[in-house]
């Protein structure tokens, strides 16, 4: 069964960014993981919970729900700090994403760009980047040694891809995005599953008029950046992220 890792910031982000893809590859029969690195709760919305602790178990719960319905076979929610994962200390961060590729071994690893994404926000630039290092590490004997004293092996994963877009938003900081180099177009029913596992995360509420506006206009097509392949290649345009895996 091929493998398929996405590794997010917060709980919202397996929906909002990468919630198409998750479901189509889940329903072809892909294994698919979602990594979120905080428990986001630096939320300004909060849905009624009066303690950061309160808010981490309600955002948890939406995630597990979230995935649920992106029928995502096991989702995993670290406790890094959300709106702090810029100051984390980096080998720290990069060998525990490393250990977790080496074990799951996934084929694709989906994760988002160091620009941040539309939101520019820099918790999704320092997930890319641990995530990118991850992924090119996972797969070399000279990192992170101690991780291989017990059967676990490096691991090359085949495939990485930045989560991108097609437009960026004027009420946001400026982002330079990674060129789309592959296309999912989603059919109506993977569009209307995405939005409603944004909507999983109830304690969000107040995003989602925005959000379903703005997927509805410009979500169709859920797009993504081939940012690194085992395979020497030019860059040639993609409608599936597992083109070529080899089995
Ligand atoms: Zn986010």
């Amino acid at each position: 069964m091929p493998r398929l890792l996405c590794i997010t910031a917060h709980p919202d982000d397996e929906a909002g960014a990468f919630g198409g893809a998750l479901l189509r590859y889940a329903e072809r029969g892909v294994e698919t993981h979602v990594i979120c690195l905080t428990e986001g709760t630096a939320a300004t919305h909060r849905g009624g919970a009066s303690s950061n602790q309160e808010l981490a178990a309600l955002r948890r719960d939406e995630f597990a729900t979230s995935c649920n319905l992106l029928k995502v076979t096991q989702g995993t929610v670290l406790d890094y700090p959300d709106g702090g994962l810029d100051r984390q200390d980096f080998p720290t961060a990069v060998a525990e994403l490393t250990r977790r590729v080496r074990e799951l071994r996934p084929e694709v690893i989906i994760t988002m760009g160091p620009e941040g994404a539309i939101t520019a926000h820099p918790d999704h630039s320092m997930v890319s980047i641990f995530a990118t290092m991850a992924f090119h590490w996972a797969g070399r004997s000279n990192r992170f040694v101690d991780q291989l004293k017990n059967g676990l092996i490096p691991h090359q994963t085949q495939k990485l891809y930045y989560g991108t877009a097609l437009f960026t938003m004027p009420d946001r900081p400026p982002v330079s995005l990674p060129p789309t180099s592959a296309t999912l177009e989603l059919s109506q029913r993977e569009l209307e599953t995405k939005i409603a596992a944004f909507k999983c995360h109830t304690s969000q509420a107040p995003l989602f008029p925005f959000f379903e506006e703005t997927v509805r206009k410009r979500g169709r097509l859920e797009v993504f950046h081939l940012a690194a392949t085992v395979t020497p290649q030019k860059m040639e345009t993609e409608t599936d992220l597992f083109a070529g895996i080899a089995e």
